[in-house]
């Protein structure tokens, strides 16, 4: 399996490059030159396997031979042994043909662990096998961040600096992040945007001397491995329900389109999907593109589900070069475009054909709490409100044929304890499992928003420990 970028120009790359190269050389990110494809007998042979054992079996052709399959098992096993019960992602119904798949119950309660417990794992991995070390930059709008520190502090081979916008993620996850005290781990508290701290990230990887330097690396969603990772429960929710035979559509609660990107791929990969309802806050620019075919870039809103405050969605570049025919430099004209005027309209045809599967929805805090409240009356249940967005979206968008409608819960309600109190007047508990979060000694470094500061920041701390390529 080789790996191709989205602009057209950088080289290909085998799986264990792509994993530590993160962005392209070109600017774009990566994706497989083609669809691995799952058949009906394989889809059929899943129904009874594991969740670790269906994760091998859609992993495996990704990786494309450099990994061995017995070291790939233990990765997988060992990534997702974090996760309380064994559960990576169980599906509950919760009435009017709504399913949720929980995706919060790794060790920092939102679906990021899914794909950062096996990252960890994998770069570890092919470090050891290569006898190297990276350093890893990544912004963070508060999850991603605490799931990339738990899944890789303390391991010798990678330094992680973390970015994240100052005063703008919850007090939980603030904690998550700066309570992981260990010496390859720095949590850098920005002055600005999560969108300005993803464009101080793209601009370190743009300045060569410096990406060279650090031997630098990504965990964001722009790394084609956590892609990878998450489109394992995609197949496994749909094999649980029924697939090849019957047809399942999801919702997801959605920022930089990473998650719901991940489906799109399971549906390339042969899952009969029949729809993605691509659910946003009021940071709405996707609900946009979906409703008019012109992406045209808002300020970001501060909402009561932080996650998703996100007018630039990375991943998007990734659909958008299937949607322009895999033409790399279509793709990299047309977004050289927005970054200049800050709006794109793709074609007549190419829209269409987005359309065919995607549905975009938009709720307000009001709508957001009005639902979490509405849930909990119902039936007692408790959702975070990046969760309730997606209900939310779920519920007005109802499948009238009997296909099941999966909410992807992406957050536990605990990690967003203020928001779900103030809907329902129920304050949610922290799992007994991160118990003791609200005492733990915190720190992080204040920054400001300018490359030059944070650049020598990087600079200025102790070198890796072996030397970088
Ligand atoms: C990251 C995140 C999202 C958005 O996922 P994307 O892959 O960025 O679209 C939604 N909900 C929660 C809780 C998240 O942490």
């Amino acid at each position: 399996m080789r790996y191709i970028s989205t602009r057209g120009t950088a080289p290909d790359l085998a799986f264990d490059e792509v994993l530590l190269t993160g962005l392209a050389r070109d600017g774009g990110l990566y994706v497989p030159a083609e669809w691995p494809q799952l058949s009906a007998d394989d889809l059929h042979s899943m129904a009874d396997k594991s969740y670790n054992e269906v994760a091998f079996q859609v992993i495996k052709p990704f990786i494309g031979g450099t990994i061995d399959d017995a070291d790939l098992m233990g990765i997988i096993d060992r990534a997702y042994a974090t996760f309380e019960g064994g559960e990576v992602a169980p599906l509950v119904d919760i009435g009017g043909g709504v399913m949720l798949m929980e995706q919060f119950h790794g060790p920092t309660l939102a679906f990021k662990d899914v794909a950062m417990q096996l990252l960890g794992g994998l770069f570890d991995h092919v470090l050891k096998a290569r006898g190297t070390s990276i350093t890893i930059v990544g912004a963070t709008s508060g999850d991603t961040g605490s799931a990339a520190l738990e899944a890789c502090r303390d391991k010798d081979a990678l330094r992680v600096f973390m970015l994240h916008p100052k005063g703008r993620v919850s007090e939980v996850q603030r904690r998550q992040m700066t309570t992981v005290i260990a010496d390859n781990v720095f949590n850098l508290a920005v002055e600005g945007t999560f969108d300005d701290c993803q464009d101080l990230v793209k601009a370190m990887f743009n300045d060569q001397p410096f990406r060279d330097r650090h031997n630098l690396s990504a965990v964001n969603s722009i790394n084609w491995a956590r892609v990878m990772a998450q489109i394992v429960y995609y197949v496994y929710a749909a094999v649980q329900l029924g697939a090849p035979d019957k047809a399942i559509s999801f919702t997801v609660p959605t920022g930089n389109f990473g998650n719901v990107f991940a489906g799109y791929a399971a549906k390339q990969m042969g899952v009969p999907i029949k729809k993605f309802v691509v659910a946003s806050n009021s940071n709405d620019i996707l609900a946009r593109f979906f409703a008019s075919g012109e992406m045209k870039m808002e300020t970001v809103l501060p909402t009561i589900s932080p996650s998703m405050d996100i007018q630039i969605s990375s991943n998007f570049e990734r659909l958008l070069f299937d949607m322009l025919g895999r033409d790399g430099a279509a793709v990299a004209e047309t977004l050289t475009r927005f970054r200049e005027t800050g709006a794109f309209s793709v074609s007549e045809d190419a829209y269409a054909k987005a359309q065919e599967l995607f549905v975009g929805a938009r709720y307000d805090d009001t709508q957001t709490k009005q639902t979490i409240k509405d849930l909990h009356d119902e039936i007692g249940m408790l959702i975070d409100p990046h969760t309730a967005v997606g209900v939310a979206a779920a519920r007005s968008t109802p499948e009238t044929d009997g296909t099941p409608m999966v909410v992807l819960a992406t957050a536990h309600p605990a990690k967003f304890p203020d928001a779900v109190e103030d809907a329902s007047g129920v304050r949610p508990d922290l799992p007994a499992r991160v118990g003791d979060l609200l005492d733990r000694e915190e720190k992080a470094i204040d920054i400001s928003g300018e490359l030059a500061a944070i650049e020598k920041y990087i600079d200025d701390q102790s070198p890796l420990k072996s030397g970088a390529a």
